[in-house]
């Protein structure tokens, strides 16, 4: 999970949120499009971040620089999240979704029509969220692997 004092509530505009992580808002609407965050809408469309979402953002920069992956490769890499196992969803549901035999996206990048996740809010599921920081994917990989 993301650091339990880093608060959810989204309050940042894009160019805030773009400002204070030094990045262009062209680059992190192009991160959405890539599904590497999903923003809190408002009903009038506006997107709006929260503190967590700049320490996701923080850790895909550092993926991006540092470790030299590229946004082809992360989203691959949340593509790969084993969604299944982590929500329990039954046959049924694994044998009508596209998350289960999918990898080029990850599952909230999907059309989820009569299944488990059909009506669920990915933004505030635990899949989406417990891969949120560099620290959290590697403790989630460690608890689903160990
Ligand atoms: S609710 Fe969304 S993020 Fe959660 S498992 Fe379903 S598609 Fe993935």
């Amino acid at each position: 999970m993301y650091s339990q004092d880093v608060s959810d509530n989204p309050v940042y505009t894009i160019s805030t949120a773009a400002s204070l992580l030094n990045i262009s808002v062209h680059t992190l609407r192009m991160y959405e499009r890539e599904g590497l965050i999903l923003p809190f809408k408002k009903e009038s469309h506006q997107r709006l971040y929260s503190d967590k979402d700049l320490e996701r953002m923080r850790c895909i920069r550092k993926t991006i620089s540092e470790d030299k992956i590229g946004i082809e490769g992360i989203r691959r890499i949340l593509s790969l999240i084993p969604c299944w196992g982590i929500l329990s969803c039954s046959k049924k549901d694994r044998q009508n979704c596209h998350a289960y035999s999918e990898y080029s996206k990850p599952c909230w990048m999907l059309n989820h029509k009569d299944n488990y996740c059909t009506s669920r809010d990915c933004r505030t599921c635990q899949v989406y969220s417990s891969f949120g920081n560099c620290k959290s994917i590697k403790d989630k990989l460690k608890e689903i692997i160990l």
